[in-house]
This record gives structure tokens, sequence and C-alpha cells, in this order.
């Protein structure tokens, strides 16, 4: 089982060396901007790399939306990343499920989400896997209940598309951890990345923040028994740095070790 970090992207390498990671995910352009990433003078060096990459898709990304002015622009963004992912060898591109504003129809942004997948088909499709994330926050997203989750993976049908697993995300969304990964793979038949998270807000609180494995309102035995019941490579988005996160990364090692 391949386990890393969410790391910055001036060097992920070194990143991945100072933790110890097998794996690190990345950021191609600020999460929260608009700007489409600028080629990576390092992708021959990452591309041939044995850590495994993957790269998270902006923030401000959402394709559901009914706003076309936030859809359009989105649409474009996330094949603009997809294909800046392949260029460095990523073994996903991971963006999140998204929402419709309050009074919105979510069938509608389910469908928002078919048509992304048609647009990227109609030049060639998707140059790397593309991993719905669950989220964590919001009445209208498309993938924080599982019963959205299910809907969308209904709408996205025709297509191959991943699933990464946050457990912070749910936990705080209101999904119970315990069997989840049966009752997801139910839905989505895959679980390609677990991105493994305490939580600091409490179950169902709706709120995104991550804290380091053994603190958070998470048991943290629950968060290993996602990842064996998943057995899909690992990513922490915790804090702490390199610190915290080498801290974390050993802490799964030794409990998937321990008991594998
Ligand atoms: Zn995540």
């Amino acid at each position: 089982m391949r386990i890393g970090a969410h790391v910055d992207p001036t060097d992920p390498l070194a990143e991945a060396a100072a933790r110890d990671a097998e794996a690190v995910q990345f950021f191609l352009a600020d999460p929260q901007g608009w700007k489409a990433p600028k080629p990576r003078e390092d992708a021959e060096r990452l591309r041939a790399a044995d850590v495994d990459l993957y790269v998270h898709a902006p923030y401000v990304i959402n394709v559901a939306t009914l706003n076309n002015r936030i859809r359009i622009p989105s649409r474009k963004l996330l094949l603009g990343h997809a294909a800046a992912a392949a260029a460095v060898g990523a073994r996903g591109l991971i963006v999140h499920g998204g929402h419709v504003n309050a009074g919105d129809d979510l069938a509608v942004g389910f469908d928002n989400w078919r048509k992304t997948f048609a647009y990227a088909a109609d030049s060639g499709g998707f140059p790397l896997p593309i991993l719905i994330e669950n989220t964590a926050g919001g009445d209208n997203a498309c993938a924080r209940h599982l019963d959205a989750l299910g809907r969308l993976w209904d709408a996205l049908g025709d297509y191959e598309v991943g699933f990464c697993l946050d457990t912070c995300h749910a936990h705080a969304g209101g999904e119970e951890l315990l069997g989840l990964v049966d009752r997801v793979k139910a839905i989505t038949g895959r679980i390609d990345l677990i991105h493994a998270n305490n939580s600091k807000g409490t179950f169902n609180s709706g709120q995104d923040r991550h804290d380091n494995l053994t603190g958070g309102t998470i048991d943290p035995e629950l968060v290993v028994a996602v990842i064996r019941a998943a057995g899909a490579p690992v990513i922490v988005e915790t804090p702490g740095g390199v610190e915290g996160q080498a801290a974390d990364i050993a802490f799964l090692r030794g409990q998937l070790g321990a008991a594998a």
C-alpha cells in the first residue's frame, strides 16, 4: 500500500523524501485561482520518479453549478489541469464533487457532470483518471451524502470515473466510517485513492477542517479500517508540515503493518 502526503508543489520529490512517502499529491496552480497551470520544468524528472504522483485540481472548480460563469470556466480549467497532470505522469486528478446553489435542481448538477465528461470525450477524453472526491459541507452537494453520490454515478454511467474517499469529509459530512467502503463501492465499484485525514469538526458538522490522524474527532482505528478495506493508495492532507505528516504516515504504516 502506497502512503504519502499532500505537499508544497515547488519540489514534490524532495517533500516525499523528507516524509519517507511513497506518494505525493500537489497543486499545479493556485488552488483558489482560475489561472491555467503552466508546464513544469521538472516534468521529465517527475515522470521518471518512483514516487506515485497525484494532482489536486483547484477548489474553485465546480462543474455541477447551474451558474454558467462558474461552470464553463470550471470545465476548461479541469481539462487544462488534466492535461498538465498527465504531462507530469500523475496517476489521477482529484476534483471535488461540487454543488448547485440553494433552490437549484441537483438533477441538473448531476447532468452538468455528465456534460463535462461528454465535453472531454469530444476532445479525445481525459488523459488520466479523474477521481471525484466526496466533500464535507453544503446542502446541495453532488458528493457529500451517498444518496447524491449514487445519483451522480448514475448520471456518469457511460464514462470511466474514479473516486477519492476523504475520511474527514465523510465524517464531517455525516457518513459513518464503519462499513463505508462497502457502501461506497456498491455505488462506484471502486475507490482509487484514500485521503486519510482526521477531522476537527464533529460528525455531520459540515466542516472541512483536517486534523492529524491521532487528533480530531474520529477514532484513528476507523481511518485505518477504511484504508484496509479500500486497499487503495493513501494521501494524508494533514497539518504540521513535514513533521506532522511524517508522523501520520509512520502511524499508518505501523497500524497497517501490525495487523495487515
Ligand atoms: Zn481531501
